[in-house]
């Protein structure tokens, strides 16, 4: 069985041992031995559980830079849509191993994607060991002739999707209630809750979704999914910002898991998320990073900084949303919400861990660690990135990096 030994590094504010078996961690604590185990010296490191970002189109690395400064419909229909409609399975290859790159620098090890050539981001994933909850897109622009196309491409992916080991898990993701006719968004409901598989869809991110839900329907975006059977502790719903006090109701009532990407809300101008209103109603929340497009990377450093600010400057008051909160956004409750024993490093919990480097000099002074972690750190802290019990980065090594480099370069530019 693998084994990996983390010797002397600080968890929980002491300095301890870390002992992984296969892809556990099965003890913590001082002067433990393995025979035959890899070690890892954790001097002057800190071991943190590894970040969760769950919302997010990894191959869309391809279009950073590629239109900014731009509102959300134009942007899709204009700039990013004709490109996609380009890409292969092997572009998407190449940009979801490059986005696999940034991720692990970053200490993310777990991706809840939504993308097209679904086989292109399995197979990065797998091959770069991350976990990836790989949402195979289902769109139709309101066209529900289109659905039995969809439900063929659908079986297709499910009888493949076995293929790609224990971290790649298919989910389905309806895009949103303005791209997927009411009919298809009924059969993708029940076609993953017959099959067990997850749903993932952008909800209520624009005032302009929520105003045209309203004068098509009568219902807020929350209350069509609700009325069409959509709504269930298995969706994942992504942005969430456009709520009304009813749909709060709803969104507890369905144990919804709730993603806020609050650099990809500002910079599209998309609104608010009501950060205090979830806190109040005791409905957890997730920050995750979106695509690469509206954000424009994939650093969770970062998206936990902005989504401590936003609620402070938008309720006015500084106490809202503290940084050791805020740090559990991309830990603790992404674990929960996807019912993995995960999210904080101790015995029994899957070893996804990062080692970060206490020399960095955005971590000195150690004052409050979490705070230092929301408020002041970047990526380039994390040293030693593990998944699964298996190690990804190594002093911030990654196998293969200037070959993935190499080739996404080349399929970015025959694109663009
Ligand atoms: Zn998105």
């Amino acid at each position: 069985m693998n084994k990996i030994l983390i010797k002397g590094v600080l968890l929980d504010s002491v300095i301890q041992d870390i002992l992984i078996e296969g892809n556990l961690i099965t003890q913590t604590g001082s002067n433990l031995r393995a025979e035959n185990a890899k070690i890892i010296d954790g001097g002057n490191k800190a071991a943190l559980p590894a970040f969760y970002n769950m919302h997010t189109h990894s191959a869309m690395e391809i279009l950073r830079g590629y239109a900014d400064d731009m509102a959300l419909m134009p942007w899709l229909q204009d700039k990013i849509w004709p490109v996609e409609g380009k890409m292969t399975e092997e572009d998407v290859y190449w940009g979801t191993k490059f986005a696999c790159l940034e991720m692990i620098k970053s200490g993310t090890v777990l991706a809840n994607d939504m993308y097209w050539h679904w086989h292109g981001e399995a197979r990065a994933a797998q091959e770069m060991g991350i976990r990836m909850i790989n949402g195979f897109t289902v769109l139709d622009l309101l066209d529900d002739s289109r659905l039995p196309q969809i439900q063929a491409e659908v079986e297709k992916v499910y009888e493949a999707s076995q293929n790609y080991g224990e971290l790649v898990e298919l989910s389905l993701a309806p895009h949103a209630i303005y791209t997927v006719s009411e009919k298809t968004l009924i059969w993708t409901a029940d076609y993953a809750r017959n099959h067990g598989l997850r749903l993932h869809i952008h909800v209520a991110e624009t005032e302009h979704e929520f105003l045209e839900c309203q004068k098509k329907h009568g219902l807020t975006p929350i209350e069509y999914l609700d009325k069409i059977g959509i709504l269930g502790e298995d969706v994942i719903a992504a942005h969430m910002i456009w709520l009304s006090e009813h749909d709060f109701e709803l969104v507890k009532k369905h144990n919804l898991t709730v993603v806020h990407c609050p650099v990809s809300n500002m910079k599209l101008s998309s609104g608010i998320f009501k950060y205090q209103e979830y806190q109040k109603r005791d409905i957890p929340v997730c920050v995750a990073t979106d695509g690469c497009s509206s954000n424009n990377n994939l650093d969770l450093f970062e998206e936990m900084k902005f989504a401590a600010l936003l609620p402070k400057i938008a309720g006015g008051n500084p106490e809202i949303a503290p940084a050791a909160e805020i740090y559990k956004t991309t830990t603790i409750n992404p674990a929960r919400a996807l019912g993995l024993a995960a999210g904080e490093v101790k015995a029994g919990n899957l070893a996804d861990i990062i080692l970060i480097d206490l020399e960095n000099l955005n971590l000195i002074p150690q004052h409050n660690l979490s705070s230092n972690l929301v408020y002041s750190a970047h990526a380039d802290c994390v040293s030693t990135t593990i998944c699964n019990g298996k190690v990804l980065m190594e002093e911030r090594k990654i196998p293969d990096e200037k070959v993935i480099v190499r080739n996404f370069r080349r399929v970015v530019q025959a694109l663009t």
